[in-house]
């Protein structure tokens, strides 16, 4: 790759100094290189945003959206290419790569609903005061930059790249290192559908192409997600410069199951939210909290269930899971393999790295997983299943709160009046009732505690774009 920078409405070589390797994990071998954007690259691109940015924010609401959908549409007619380059850059299997892209497609439709609901919010605010009226204004933030990591590489730049645009905003965008290709269909559907220059702007790179982005006195707004390790050294450079930020970060998530429970459809449930994308999703249930009276009967069943998951090649197999994406990711599982045993725990699947070419490793659990274990408390990105036995409620309640991140948490019973009850005293963003990583646009995203700042999606996702301007006027 050679042209793989979208500034300005131009594609161009990467000026800066590393080399970025983009790999097939099933392989774990190289199948494209491309420079990084330098430095200077960065600035170009925060100029060409903050140039195309009054035009951008003067185009009316409908058209906007009509951009959106031009985007949704573009991507349907990608289709084959990207959920082939999900397959082979990320690992996917194909009916997660497919999910992927319509997750993508569907956010697009609806911000373009959203912006065309714009000017309608703008409206007149009554007051109780006399002699005054006063209206309000939703503003576009101004200049965002927008990072993003490699798990879901279309999905997370939808959620922030299509409420960006909707609001009126002009963008940066930085994919992930490990995934620098898939976003490039941005930029070039922004090509085809004539999109103003400088509107979106992609510049790719690692860390140091990161922070001059995020370290940037150019952008009004940043939204980063990404570990908590980087989101810290970003929410840093918000503070520096008194800058709003928005941050996605880990998460270490409860699934509850309590023994009203149909075992099978549990260890269904169970074995999802552990095992899809190889478990490298922020919302992973990695924390399992079984109830006593169904605890012997599930366990063999999720054993048995663990071990019977087609893990391969998705483009050459037919696979339920796929390798890690990345070699540092599959370096970090099997850290935690060899902390398991020193630790002692109980293995009751896999626990090993798979012997073959490519970057894989087995779907694992581990029982009665001490509550200080780093494998209980700390975000592992990967297949890797920790389960406890809890007796009441309470002690359910009280187990998966003990965390210090709050992103999402799963709860199974046939008792709805509980389910409710649990997922209203859980301290996370999204609870899933009887269901498991059901995300839909209309609904929000997003952590509490360690798992970040701000929500996506929703019109909480738009919001997160948006500047609140009040016109106050007297008028005698
Ligand atoms: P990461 O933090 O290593 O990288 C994320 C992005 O930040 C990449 O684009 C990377 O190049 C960039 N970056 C690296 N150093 C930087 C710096 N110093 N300044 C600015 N940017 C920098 O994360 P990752 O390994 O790509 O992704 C995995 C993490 O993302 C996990 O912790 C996961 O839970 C989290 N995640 C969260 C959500 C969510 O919605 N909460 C969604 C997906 C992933």
């Amino acid at each position: 790759m050679t042209t793989s920078h979208y500034i300005a409405g131009h594609w161009v070589e990467g000026q800066g100094s590393d080399c970025i390797s983009v790999n097939d994990p099933a392989q774990g071998q190289p199948f494209a290189e491309l420079m990084a954007a330098s430095v200077t690259q960065v600035d170009q691109a925060v100029a060409a945003a903050r140039n195309a940015l009054p035009a951008w924010k003067s185009t009316s609401a409908s058209e906007r959206a009509a951009f959106l959908r031009g985007f949704a549409e573009q991507l349907g007619q990608r289709r084959e290419a990207l959920v082939t380059l999900q397959m082979r850059n990320n690992g996917k299997p194909r009916h997660e790569a497919e999910i992927d892209l319509d997750d993508a497609i569907a956010t697009f439709g609806y911000y373009a609903e959203l912006a065309e609901q714009l000017p309608s919010k703008n409206r007149t605010v009554p007051l109780a005061a006399p002699g005054f009226t006063a209206r309000t204004r939703l503003e576009p933030v101004g200049v965002v930059g927008l990072i993003v990591p490699w798990n879901f590489p279309l999905v997370t730049s939808a959620w922030k790249l299509a409420p960006a645009l909707a609001a009126g905003c002009t963008v940066l965008l930085k994919p992930s290192e490990v995934t620098p290709l898939i976003e490039q269909a941005y930029g070039q559907i922004a090509d085809a559908l004539g999109l103003p220059a400088g509107v979106l702007n992609i510049v790719n790179g690692k860390a140091e192409t990161g922070a001059a982005l995020s370290n940037h006195n150019g952008l009004d707004k940043l939204s980063f997600t990404g570990s908590n390790s980087v989101g810290s050294q970003v929410m840093r450079s918000a503070s520096a410069q008194c800058r709003p930020v928005t941050l996605e970060l880990g998460g270490k998530s409860a699934i509850v199951v309590f023994e009203d429970c149909d075992v099978d459809q549990a260890v269904e449930w169970i074995v999802a939210g552990i095992s899809w994308n190889a478990g490298q999703m922020c919302s992973a249930t990695s924390r399992l909290l079984v109830q006593d009276g169904i605890a012997n009967a599930l366990l063999p069943r999720l054993q048995a269930a663990l071990a019977n998951l087609r893990v391969g090649n998705p483009l050459t197999e037919e696979v339920d899971m796929g390798p890690l994406t990345s070699q540092a990711q599959w370096l970090k599982v099997a850290s935690y393999f060899a902390t398991a045993r020193e630790e002692g725990l109980q293995c009751l699947a896999g626990g090993h790295a798979l012997d073959r070419e490519g970057w894989f490793v087995s779907p694992t659990l581990y029982t009665d997983v001490p509550k200080d274990s780093r494998l209980w408390t700390e975000e592992i990105f990967g297949p890797v299943l920790c389960a406890r036995r809890f007796t009441t409620e309470e002690q359910a309640i009280a187990e998966a709160n003990d965390s210090r991140f709050g992103l999402v948490a799963t709860v199974c019973s046939a008792d709805l009046e509980r389910a409710e009850r649990v997922a209203d005293a859980l301290e996370v963003g999204h609870v899933w009732i009887n269901s498991v990583q059901a995300v839909f646009v209309e609904t929000s995203w997003g952590g509490t505690k360690g798992s970040g700042i701000g929500r996506e999606l929703g019109p909480w996702g738009l919001s997160a774009y948006q500047s609140v301007k009040h016109v106050t006027r007297c008028v005698g």
